[in-house]
């Protein structure tokens, strides 16, 4: 049971009553001051360049005090109910963006940086016996070397202009596929099978004299029709239209891919994949290839049953619809008859699980599971002064030492001009201050589940559970982690590690004893979920999961094949690679005449080299799940505690995997992954 205080015991580092003017100032002031600050940096003579004099600084000033001011400051553009403020905020996050990539193009800090590694390495200075220090040092020194900054003036001019260029084509990219117009024509029969509200918002004509309805290529509209669409005819028309689009895209891949391979050359690296793995947990592109294969070849065997039985409904259906069956399961089939086998089987509705998911109880039990698996404890501020009347305070303590470790803020329902997914906002990072006490963090959880209504509180879909739990463990991470340096506390860990706690935080939700603890019908609260409800619920978890996971395996594979490459040939056919490995992989062939991979953005922007990461997080996640938790007993505080202590708490100050071979007493590997799918 969360308790509940009337004013905070610590004071937040946050300030939520600033004006558009006083954030305006805010900005002026920090930017000034950073100025100021880099100059003082940069005069330190280079025999004086050693830890305490160069990098502590740098850490303090430029990261551990001025990330809250600017995480404040950044803030209200994503939740402030007033038009002004947000506003303010855009423009000045924009401006202090701009600052910090100037900041980190600063030649004279690198050069004061690499003085200190000099310095040490000449034994003029000891290196810093702390090994936090130590990373800060070669983290920061890595940092500045990716970026170019260690290269002649002429290179790094050339970096630079290579750079401006991916950057220009990426966007043309990205704009390609916001801006496509393509729309489909169908008549009501041909769309027969989605429901009502799925007209709601459709433009009305007539096509051959009967009603029709026109269709853009958007999820709500895309992902409804190949779910639901009776007609094979409309679901193919859909997919055909939906992967002709953005045909340029291709030059602008193949653009892209070359001047990656130059950038990466420039930088000492063979490809590109190399340089953006350095700094992964994967450390380098044959470990992920080994991983994504070992995967593949451990799923196909599970997915060629998964198609099987997909096949027998279509040939079911189509028999009973006199309709010729062709024996293929086509890619315009695979959501169809996924979507009929989940229904038939397992005989799952959204609506009913909901009445047992009332926001409040959830929220309130789900604290409650936090505060037992971690040893913490939750105690909510009675009228916490915030950023909108929605929002909830919570202080969080160890349970054992009553020690504060934190803030959460929960802002939970949609309004106007408000962010519209579900995040975690890691607000303030912890470090230890000068004086020798330590700056606690604060996460803030936004998300944007339905208002309750006059008649009914908000009641939220298992989806939306699963989303909620993945969230919070995203805060719990900030939240039980107390490191030297903000910038390796909490969510600070390599980018393929970041999910991995969130990822294994779900698997709670398809417990049946957390489900159980959860519900509580918002009529009756002492009412829990049916058993047998909760157990067909649980079944749907791994419905198909080889078909979909080998689908996740073949984007990962295709991105590291083209980002591994060495040097683009002028006949590289994209169109063709990208057909045969999704055949090869997913065992289901690409819709013929159509390129999905003008519209696949994640390799353009943020994900190059990276998608292997969305399942590289999971196995490893899955690994912590079922070889620690599950034997034990998955609400275990002594498990939980260890974890906290070795995984969480440590944020990004050691490698991820050093702490995961911790925490698992071995090497991490795929085999309790698979064994969940039932491998
Ligand atoms: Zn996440």
């Amino acid at each position: 049971m969360v308790s509940t205080i009337v004013n905070p015991t610590t004071p937040s580092p946050l300030n939520w009553s600033y004006t558009p003017e006083e954030l305006r100032k805010l900005t002026d002031k920090l930017i000034e001051d950073g100025k100021q600050f880099d100059k003082q940096i940069e005069e330190i003579p280079d025999d004086e360049c050693s830890f305490e004099t160069v990098i502590a600084p740098l850490g303090r000033k430029t990261e551990n005090e001025s990330e809250v001011i600017e995480a404040n400051i950044d803030f209200f553009q994503h939740v402030s109910p007033n038009k002004d403020l947000r506003d303010a905020s855009a423009e000045c996050s924009l401006k202090l963006q701009e600052f910090g990539i100037e900041r980190s193009m600063n030649k004279k800090i690198y050069q004061k940086v690499a003085k200190v590694v000099e310095n040490i390495k000449s034994g003029k200075f000891k290196a810093p016996e702390n090994p936090e220090d130590q990373r800060l040092l070669e983290k920061m020194e890595l940092d500045y070397r990716r970026s170019g900054l260690a290269l002649p003036d002429d290179k790094l001019a050339e970096l630079k202009e290579l750079k401006k260029k991916l950057t220009n084509i990426s966007i043309e990219f990205s704009r390609s596929i916001a801006e496509d117009k393509t729309t489909r024509v169908f008549t009501k029969k041909e769309l027969d099978g989605l429901s009502e509200d799925f007209f709601e918002n459709l433009e009305k004509t007539t096509k051959d004299g009967e009603e029709a309805y026109v269709v853009d290529m958007k999820y709500p509209s895309y992902f409804p029709i190949l779910k639901l669409a009776k007609s094979e005819e409309t679901r193919k028309a859909m997919m055909l239209a939906y992967g002709q689009r953005c045909k340029p895209n291709l030059d602008r891949l193949k653009e892209a891919l070359s001047l990656r391979i130059k950038m990466a050359n420039i930088l000492g690296y063979p490809s590109h994949s190399h340089f953006k793995l350095e700094t992964k947990m994967a450390k380098n592109p044959k470990n992920v290839l080994d991983f994504l294969q070992s995967l593949k070849e451990k799923l196909q065997p599970l997915g060629k049953e998964e198609i099987k039985k997909l096949l027998e409904l279509k040939k079911q259906e189509k028999e009973e619809l006199n309709q010729p069956y062709d024996g293929i399961l086509h890619d315009w089939d695979l959501r169809y008859y996924n979507r009929m086998l989940i229904e038939k089987e397992y005989a799952v509705k959204d609506d009913e699980i909901k009445q047992y998911l009332p926001i409040n109880e959830v929220t309130e039990e789900m604290l409650g599971i936090y505060e037992k698996i971690f040893s913490i404890k939750c105690v909510e501020i009675k009228n916490p002064v915030v950023w909108h009347p929605d929002v909830r305070q919570l202080e969080i303590y160890d349970k054992k030492t009553n020690d504060y470790m934190g803030t959460v803020y929960l802002d939970l329902h949609p309004r106007e001009g408000k962010y519209t997914h579900a995040a975690c906002f890691g607000l303030a990072s912890g470090y230890d201050k000068e004086d020798g006490s330590h700056a606690y963090p604060v996460a803030a959880m936004v998300a944007n589940f339905s208002k309750p209504t006059a008649t009914k509180p908000s009641l939220l879909k298992h989806s939306e559970v699963t989303t909620y739990y993945h969230e919070l463990g995203h805060v719990f991470h900030q939240i039980c982690s107390h490191t030297k340096w903000s910038r390796f506390h909490g969510t600070n860990v390599e980018r393929d590690f970041v999910e991995a706690p969130s990822q294994m935080l779900e698997n709670w939700c398809w417990e049946e004893e957390v489900l159980e603890i959860l519900s509580h019908h918002y009529q009756d609260k002492s009412k829990k979920l049916p058993k047998d409800l909760i157990q067909s619920l649980i079944k749907t978890k791994n419905v198909n999961a080889a078909i979909f996971n080998l689908r996740q395996i073949f984007y990962g594979t295709i991105d590291m094949k083209l980002h591994t490459m060495e040097k683009v040939d002028n006949d590289l056919d994209l169109i063709k690679v990208y057909d045969d490995l999704r055949k090869e992989v997913m065992m289901i062939e690409n819709m013929p005449d159509t390129w999905p991979i003008t519209t696949f953005d994640h390799i353009m922007s943020g994900y190059d080299s990276g998608y292997y990461g969305y399942l590289w997080s999971e196995v490893f996640s899955a690994d912590m799940y079922f070889s620690k938790f599950k034997p034990i007993g998955i609400l275990n505080p002594e498990v939980g505690e260890k974890y906290r202590n070795i995984i969480l708490k440590n944020g990004g100050s050691r490698d991820a995997m050093e702490l995961l071979k911790e925490f698992l007493g071995r090497e991490p590997n795929n085999e309790a992954f698979l064994k969940s799918l039932g491998i």
